[in-house]
């Protein structure tokens, strides 16, 4: 268990003085899984990872900022439906909302980051449905950020191993085995390999479910000698 604090803050687009209840600061102990969550104890405290406005909805990970145009996304009705769907959990609506106003900006990369961030909080609730819109909607936006020339992470193949896990995950198998194939053909990291082939073992035994970098080494193809 984290031990926790409080957080004051003060709404950038509302002006009102929220407080909030968030754990100290977690480092991870172990694999992360295919699409980069950490593991524990950093995992748990995904639900502070980014916070809502009691007062006007505005969701950011720090609420006390607001990027120029925040106030006018947070009033779009998108938004304001977002902001309370019921077909998702709690916190992947407060992800999605910060996912929403960084897509009105113009920066995808960050969200498809906090999509994928809402689709983490699905999968703690066992929410499949969530979690698969979530992730067409990461992937989606990963897309375009490329189209922009951004990435999503720094390391060369790092961006198509996401993705990989995003399709996957999504349940578009035909995808994900298609992004194998363009990424194998690029010669990449031994890292980005070992993952690679491990996701053809997942995609071909039509598994959907979480799975850790370490189990793509562990399943490493012998070298010859
Ligand atoms: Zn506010």
């Amino acid at each position: 268990m984290n031990h926790l604090h409080h957080l004051n803050a003060t709404c950038a687009v509302c002006g009102e003085a929220c407080r909030f209840t968030i754990p100290d600061a977690a480092s991870s102990v172990g694999s992360r899984d295919l699409d980069t969550r950490p593991a524990e104890p950093l995992r748990s405290t995904i639900y502070a990872w980014v916070k809502r406005c009691p007062s006007c909805g505005y969701c950011a990970p720090d609420p006390g900022n607001a990027p120029e145009g925040a106030a006018d996304v947070v009033k779009l009705p998108r938004y304001r439906w977002q902001l309370d769907a019921r077909r998702f959990p709690g916190v992947a609506n407060t992800f999605l909302c910060w996912s929403i106003i960084q897509e009105d900006l113009g920066t995808p990369a960050r969200a498809a980051w906090a999509s994928l961030h809402a689709a983490w909080a699905c999968d703690d609730r066992e929410e499949d449905v969530p979690a698969r819109i979530c992730r067409k909607r990461a992937a989606d936006l990963l897309r375009r950020a490329w189209e922009k020339g951004e990435r999503l992470a720094p390391g060369a193949g790092m961006d198509e191993a996401i993705l990989t896990d995003l399709l996957r995950r999504a349940g578009r198998l035909r995808k994900a085995r298609i992004m194998v194939n363009e990424t194998l053909e690029q010669n990449p990291d031994p890292i980005i390999i070992d993952i690679m082939r491990f996701q053809i073992r997942l995609i071909d035994a039509g598994d959907r479910k979480a799975h850790t970098v370490a189990e793509a080494q562990r399943f490493r193809q012998p070298v010859p000698l």
